[in-house]
């Protein structure tokens, strides 16, 4: 799923010295980041944050501040881990805001991932997977890892 300028929106409203950055991606170019960042000075200046609505019963909310983070219509598996027990993949998630690329090696083999954080509160909820080194866990690019512990579902 593409990154929305939504997205960069959030991340740069929460994170304004993201704009500034300028480490190696691979994912969506650094344009679109500040293209976001000067869309978003006058959100600012008019007091607004964007906050997507997800439908339907049983969503994924961000424990701490129970906005809305992902659809259960969106799993891909069930069986994953995250840093603190059991984490769901998806497919999409909404109102994130994304760190920078960090290479991980993960049980699975080595990945470029970026931490996910909740765009209202700023809690980290899982990460990315913007690139896996190994074919067979080519799958989970440009997926997500919400962490259970950090879920409410409602
Ligand atoms: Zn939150």
């Amino acid at each position: 799923m593409a990154i929305g300028p939504n997205r960069y929106l959030a991340l740069a409203l929460r994170r304004p010295r993201f704009l500034g950055w300028s480490g190696e991606e691979s994912g969506p170019g650094r344009r679109s980041i500040e293209l976001a960042g000067r869309a978003v000075l006058r959100g600012r200046a008019m007091g607004l944050l964007f906050v997507e609505s997800l439908p339907g019963p049983k969503v994924f909310k961000c424990k701490h501040c129970r906005v809305d983070s992902a659809s259960p219509a969106a799993i891909v598996s069930k069986e994953f881990r995250g840093r603190h027990g059991r984490a769901y993949l998806f497919d999409s998630v909404v109102n994130v805001s994304f760190g920078p690329n960090e290479d991980r090696q993960l049980m699975t083999g080595m990945h470029t991932v970026n931490d996910i954080y909740c765009s209202c509160c700023q809690r980290l909820l899982g990460w990315r997977y913007e690139k896996a080194y190994n074919e067979d866990q080519k799958y989970k690019e440009g997926k997500y890892i919400l962490e259970k512990n950090m879920m409410l579902k409602e």
